[in-house]
């Protein structure tokens, strides 16, 4: 029997896991709208949720990962505009950018990873349904979700119907029957991206994407749904009310599973309160994997507080156990306490505690923990790289850029510009590089 726990928001406590179908694991993820590099609070769930999917493939024979795109938004068309470029072109480019981030986090690619653009018919056939059921009305253009027809709404949320229905704090359009309707369809005009439907010309609204392609890809119920702690209402309450309504289930998912935020000095990092780090940048700085690592120190539904000093700790720790796996055996199996601490809800902080425990028992000679150590960090996507590598890597990378400095004055003196190549000098040295021109060449060392 498999042991795992998994806090459910739905039940507001920690369950045993207990699939569906245990021979097939279903879980979903809400993925990136592509406009803009992300950053490390976008990175959290990619890599809380990556070590989840691992953990299920360990522990059952079959899982479907799906993570969406999304790449149609008016976040998407404004920045379009503000950049002058073609919508398609950012949506490519900025989705190339996050699977560039995704690698160096060390999370593997999801099994699916449907963009909402190739699924416009299924939501088209998915609202014309819930209109037909009573759920959803047209209205100048738009198609709305009508809450009140929906007796359960707000289980997740735990927001009551009258509270929301008269809620004061929901965008009031005149359209509506109710506040707290909302839009499943809206019409573009014609600098807006659209697509054919019943009510004309338009494009969906952000909630219908998930319901849809859940449902293509994993069926109308699930076994996890998963996302960021601030999409649990408006967003997962919504697709939860189209998916059942649409479907006439019991429900969407089974088991609800939100991170936590990633903070700087306290508050919540957000695009929005310009505090916030982009993937690239750290990258910039240190390792993927010291990332990775770093957002694992804290249990994945707690506040995780950011800073670079926190990722070059976790590099430390990680040169730590990388020595501890100089020889170690590829032979071994995970170990059962770092099992037990991932099963607990996903206690990482417990789970890494085990490897640097291991790593003692391995640094006095013992070949098992080194290997246990090996095993075990594999599965939480850590220790992937051979040590020879992660210890010169860094090396590599000064030494790249000291030839690649030493190349540009070169070419300076070569275009008699000596004031440039004095500047390249100085830099260098101030950085504890010395240079000595001679018959061959300049060469450097470390002062
Ligand atoms: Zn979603």
């Amino acid at each position: 029997m498999t042991s795992l726990f998994l806090h459910n928001t739905l039940k507001r406590e920690k369950q045993a896991f207990v699939p569906l179908d245990e021979s097939h694991i279903r879980i979903y993820a809400c993925g990136p709208t592509v406009y803009d590099r992300i950053h490390v609070g976008n990175a959290r769930p990619v890599v809380m949720f990556d070590l989840l999917v691992r953990l299920l493939r360990h522990h059952f024979p079959k899982v479907t990962y799906v993570r969406n795109i999304t790449d149609v938004d008016d976040k998407i068309n404004a920045r379009a505009a503000e950049e002058g470029i073609d919508i398609a072109e950012l949506t490519r480019e900025t989705t190339k950018a996050f699977h560039e981030d995704c690698a160096a986090l060390g999370a593997a690619e999801p099994d699916v990873e449907p963009r909402a653009t190739d699924h416009i018919q299924g939501m088209i056939t998915m609202i014309t349904s819930l209109i037909n059921k009573g759920h959803a009305y047209e209205a100048e253009g738009h198609v709305l979700f009508q809450v009140s027809s929906m007796a359960d709404y707000g289980q997740l949320s735990r927001r009551s119907l009258d509270e929301l229905i008269a809620g004061a704090r929901v965008e009031v359009a005149p359209f509506k029957r109710d506040a707290a309707d909302f839009v499943l369809w809206k019409p573009s005009d014609d600098n807006q991206p659209g697509w054919d439907s019943p009510w004309g010309r338009g494009r969906p609204g952000w909630h219908i994407e998930c319901s849809a392609m859940s449902a293509e890809y994993l069926g109308e119920e699930f076994d996890i749904h998963a996302g960021g702690l601030d999409l649990i209402f408006p967003h997962h309450e919504n697709e939860i009310a189209q998916s059942r309504c649409a479907h006439g289930t019991a429900m969407m998912a089974k088991y609800w599973m939100h991170n936590g935020y990633v903070t700087v000095d306290g508050e919540k990092m957000s695009k929005s309160l310009g505090n916030f780090t982009t993937v690239a940048d750290v990258l910039a700085k240190h390792p993927g994997e010291a990332m990775r690592y770093a957002l694992m120190t804290a249990h994945y539904r707690a506040p995780l507080d950011f800073s670079m000093a926190g990722v070059a700790e976790a590099k430390k720790a990680l040169d730590t156990l990388y020595r501890a796996v100089a020889d170690a055996s590829d032979d071994g199996t995970p170990d059962q306490e770092v099992l037990a601490a991932l099963g607990d809800d996903l206690n990482t902080s417990n789970a890494l505690a085990r490897l640097h425990e291991l790593a003692r028992q391995a640094n006095k000679g013992d070949a098992a923990a080194a290997a246990h150590l090996k095993a075990s960090a594999g599965l939480m996507g850590l220790l992937q790289q051979d040590p020879t590598v992660w210890f010169q890597g860094e090396a590599q990378q000064d030494d790249a850029e000291i030839l690649a400095a030493i190349n540009a004055r070169v070419a300076a003196k070569a275009n008699k510009d000596f004031a440039e190549a004095d500047r390249i000098r100085d830099e260098l040295a101030s950085k504890g590089i010395a240079l000595e021109d001679g018959p061959n060449g300049t060469i450097w060392r470390r002062i």
